[in-house]
C-alpha cells in the first residue's frame, strides 16, 4: 500500500515536471514571438530601417549621452526632392523600390555608430553620435552624390534623385533637448529647399536663435 502511494507521488510529481517542461518551451516559444514582433515592430516595413517611434527613442538616448558626456551630436534630417513627381510619372510601386534604393544607399554611407530611421514618407533621419557638425557636413555631401548617381533601370530608367538636407549640431553645452536640435535640423531642412534642392544646409546650436 505504501509503495504504492509513493509511487503515485512520484508519478505526478514527475507528471508535474513534464507538464512544466512544456509549459517553459510554450513560454520560451511565446518570448521569441514577441521578441521578434518587437523587433519588427521597431522596423519600417518597406526600408528595412528604424521607424519613426524607434528613432526617436535613439535620438532621446544620443541626447541623454551627449549631455552626460558632453560629446557633440549631429543630425541630418533628409528629404527627398519632388518626389510626388517620381510616383506620378512611374507609379507607386516604382517609387516605392526608389525608396529601397535611397535607404541602402544611406545606410552605406554611414558608420557601424551610426543610426538611420525612415522619418516620414520620403524623409529620414540620421543620428551622428560624437560627430561635430563638419563632419556631419562632408557626410552629407558624400551622401548627397551617393544619391545623385543612383540609376533605377528596371523600374524609372531616366530617374535622377536628389535630396536635400538640414544639418543640425550640438557642441559640449549648445541645445537643452532633442527637440530644439530636431527644430534647427527642419529649419535648415527647410532653408535647403527653399535655396534650391539638392544641397545640404547646416545650422549649429550657437545660431539657435535666428
Ligand atoms: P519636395 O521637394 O518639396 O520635398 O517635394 P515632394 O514632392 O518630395 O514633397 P511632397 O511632401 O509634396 O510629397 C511627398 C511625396 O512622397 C508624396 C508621397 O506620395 C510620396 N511618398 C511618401 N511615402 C511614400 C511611399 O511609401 N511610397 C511611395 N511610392 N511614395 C511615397
Ligand atoms: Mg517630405
Ligand atoms: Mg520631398
Amino acid at each position: 500500500e505504501d509503495d504504492l502511494s509513493a509511487l503515485a507521488d512520484i508519478a505526478s510529481w514527475a507528471q508535474t515536471e513534464l507538464n512544466l517542461t512544456q509549459i517553459s518551451d510554450a513560454q520560451v516559444q511565446l518570448i521569441s514571438e514577441l521578441d521578434e514582433a518587437y523587433q519588427q515592430a521597431r522596423i519600417d516595413s518597406l526600408t528595412r530601417l528604424w521607424n519613426q517611434g524607434t528613432i526617436k527613442q535613439i535620438l532621446h538616448r544620443a541626447f541623454q549621452r551627449h549631455l552626460l558626456n558632453l560629446t557633440p551630436l549631429s543630425v541630418l534630417m533628409i528629404d527627398a526632392d519632388h518626389f510626388k513627381k517620381v510616383n506620378d510619372t512611374y507609379g507607386h510601386a516604382a517609387g516605392d523600390k526608389v525608396l529601397q534604393s535611397i535607404s541602402s544607399a544611406l545606410r552605406q554611407a554611414l558608420r557601424p555608430q551610426d543610426a538611420i530611421g525612415r522619418y516620414g514618407g520620403e524623409e529620414f533621419l540620421i543620428i551622428l553620435d560624437d560627430c561635430e557638425p563638419r563632419q556631419a557636413a562632408e557626410l552629407a555631401k558624400r551622401i548627397l552624390s551617393r544619391v545623385r548617381n543612383l540609376r533605377f533601370p528596371d523600374v524609372a530608367p531616366d530617374l535622377k534623385i536628389t535630396l536635400s538636407i538640414g544639418i543640425a549640431g550640438s557642441s559640449a553645452r549648445g541645445l537643452e533637448s532633442e527637440t530644439d536640435l530636431m527644430d534647427l535640423a527642419d529649419r535648415a531642412l527647410y532653408r535647403a529647399k527653399n535655396n534650391g534642392r539638392d544641397q545640404i544646409c547646416l545650422r549649429h546650436s550657437t545660431e539657435a536663435q535666428d
